[in-house]
């Protein structure tokens, strides 16, 4: 199984659509798809047509069972699309920090949760909420690759800053390192202020810009209110062919990571 989170500290940059989209792509492709719901607001959970106020089993049981020393099964969703299965939030994970963000191993609860999942899924995918704290520690810990969506505008930039320092600091605490593609989102190619945007970020961030951008297109937040990833509802939009030249991208990516760790093995 392979674990991509999607991330960054800024909220409303498209992190939630691009888990829709690509795992519906994904599913699409015949693969067993999982995705997780990190965000204590539940917009992922929502989407799938499950409520965060009551949804059960959710992703802080998890956490509960955890903080208690014991593991349990973990148990999914499913959702509309056939091979896509959620973990839903509950809007109970915004007292996680409080509760038990320093108990020892709470920064590993999902990566072991999920490697008892290991076989029944080809991709998780994890949906994180816009803060660092103990959720996206974990997610960040988990996973294998990371995609940071960033809107083209010059105020996303000065946030995507802080993301990068964080990045730096997970990318040292970890022996394998942890490879990131920064993907531009939003972007409204006639305007002057999102082609400056993009250009600054090449400029400042060089190859961990993917080469594409996921244009403004107006059908996401109508998928969203269908339930449906637009990849899956709409899969010759302009959003979904851009999310399909991402994937492309990502697998690619991921292929040629794999071919250099067998290099240096
Ligand atoms: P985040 O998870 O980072 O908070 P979302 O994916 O929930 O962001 O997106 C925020 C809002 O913007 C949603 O209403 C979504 O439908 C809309 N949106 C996201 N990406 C696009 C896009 N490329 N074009 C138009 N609307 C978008
Ligand atoms: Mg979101």
């Amino acid at each position: 199984m392979r674990i991509w989170t999607v991330a960054n500290q800024k909220g409303g940059v498209g992190k939630t659509t691009a888990v829709t989209s690509l795992a519906g792509l994904l599913a699409q492709r015949g693969s067993a798809v999982l995705m997780v719901d990190l965000d204590p607001h539940g917009s992922l959970t929502s989407y799938c047509g499950l409520d965060p106020e009551s949804v059960e089993p959710n992703l802080y049981d998890l956490f509960r069972a955890q903080g208690r020393g014991g593991s349990g099964a973990v148990s999914t969703h499913p959702t509309e699309v056939e091979g896509l299965d959620l973990l839903p939030a509950s809007t109970a994970l915004a007292t996680l920090d409080r509760q038990l963000g320093n108990r020892k191993g709470m920064g590993l609860v999902i990566r072991r949760a999920l490697a008892s999942l290991a076989d029944r899924y080809d991709y998780t995918l994890l949906d994180c909420p816009p803060m660092l704290g103990v959720l996206m520690v974990n997610a960040l810990a988990a996973c294998h690759h990371l995609v940071v969506p960033v809107q083209t505008e010059f105020l996303a930039l000065k946030g995507l800053e802080r993301m990068v320092h964080t990045l730096e600091m997970i990318e040292r605490s970890r022996s394998d390192g942890l490879a990131y593609t920064i993907v531009p989102t939003l972007f409204d190619r006639r305007t002057r202020a999102a082609t400056r945007a993009l250009e600054e970020l090449r400029q400042r961030y060089g190859e961990r810009v993917w080469q594409g951008t996921i244009p403004v297109d107006t059908h996401f937040r109508e998928a969203s209110r269908q339930g449906l990833p637009l990849t899956v509802q709409q899969p010759w939009s302009r959003g979904s062919m851009a999310f399909r030249k991402l994937l492309e991208h990502l697998l690619a990516q991921e292929a040629a990571d794999a071919a250099e760790v067998a290099g240096h093995g």
